[in-house]
């Protein structure tokens, strides 16, 4: 595996596979802020074994972190996840400086509309739809440096995947997105490089996040279709464990519009702050049974 750190240096390096293949080489793209987890690990493997060239970029993107975040603390290991990756058959590491995404002078943005990105983690109360700008923007310039066939992202960042299928859409971007199933600890956590941050007891309490899910997505296997007892479920789980949600919200998919009955898969997300943490997660209800 090669670590690259400028776009001059990837793309001809990604010219030079393409040739080598004549012209038709399938280059996937898994684009990461690192410090590298089995959830990270399981897109570099599904991409491994669909593409014939992998390339994983390694970008702790500031645009998408607003002023009060944790940019400056967000755990890195470098060394550790070029380790990792090289494990995992990856081709690439793309880890450029900063100053190669955003120049001195950079002053273009990529805005997704619709309600999408002012929800949940885009709600202005919120992180905002700052965020999920900053969010399509680096995800746009990825791909306009990799022009990868696939990307791969996780259904743990439910939000995200669908603000990229719609960027992707809107901007008749070239580029398959590939969502896959959210890897969890054996207790249920979801994994994320955050949780690096859970003391010993948040990281009992954490769980209370799968927990909600798991008591929602029984309500719904034993016919509840009603919204608000669906998320009083998974509430009476967070209460108990004394986690106050920042949000638990029942929405479609994929505009994300808050429903009042559960007559289709809809999406149950929760986001709480766990310690120094956080936390996100989600689940996809279908009346038939949860996925
Ligand atoms: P991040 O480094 O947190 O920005 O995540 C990079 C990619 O890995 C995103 O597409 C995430 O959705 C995905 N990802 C993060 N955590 C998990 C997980 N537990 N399971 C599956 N995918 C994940």
């Amino acid at each position: 595996m090669k670590v690259v750190r400028t776009v001059g240096e990837l793309r001809a390096l990604l010219a030079e596979e393409r040739r080598a293949r004549a012209g038709s080489a399938r280059v996937g793209l898994v684009p990461t802020m690192g410090f590298f987890h089995e959830g990270h690990l399981s897109l570099m493997r599904q991409a491994r074994a669909e593409c014939d060239v992998v390339v994983v970029s390694l970008f702790v993107n500031p645009t998408q972190f607003a002023p009060s975040e944790d940019l400056d603390t967000y755990p890195r290991d470098e060394e550790r996840d070029t380790r990792l990756a090289d494990g995992e058959g990856v081709d690439y590491l793309f880890a450029p400086p900063t100053e190669e995404v955003y120049p001195p002078g950079f002053d273009t943005r990529v805005r997704v509309g619709g309600g999408l990105t002012t929800v949940l983690c885009g709600d202005p109360r919120r992180r905002g739809p700052d965020h999920f700008e900053g969010v399509a923007t680096v995800v746009t310039k990825l791909f306009t440096m990799v022009g990868p066939d696939v990307a791969y992202f996780g259904q743990k960042d439910a939000q995200q995947s669908l603000v990229i299928r719609k960027l992707v859409r809107d901007l008749d971007l070239p580029v398959h997105i590939e969502v896959c199933p959210t890897v969890r600890e054996s207790d249920g956590l979801a994994m994320s490089s955050r949780n690096a941050y859970l003391t010993v007891s948040d990281r009992e309490r954490a769980r209370a996040l799968s927990q909600a899910l798991g008591a929602a997505e029984q309500a719904v296997s034993d016919g509840e279709r009603s919204a608000d007892a669906v998320v009083s479920a998974a509430r009476a789980v967070l209460d108990t464990a004394e986690v106050e949600p920042e949000y638990l919200e029942l929405r479609s998919i994929p505009d994300l519009d808050l429903i009042d009955r559960l007559d289709e898969p809809a999406l149950l997300a929760v986001a709480a702050q766990v310690g120094q943490a956080r936390l996100i997660d989600n689940t996809i209800l279908t009346p038939g049974g949860s996925t």
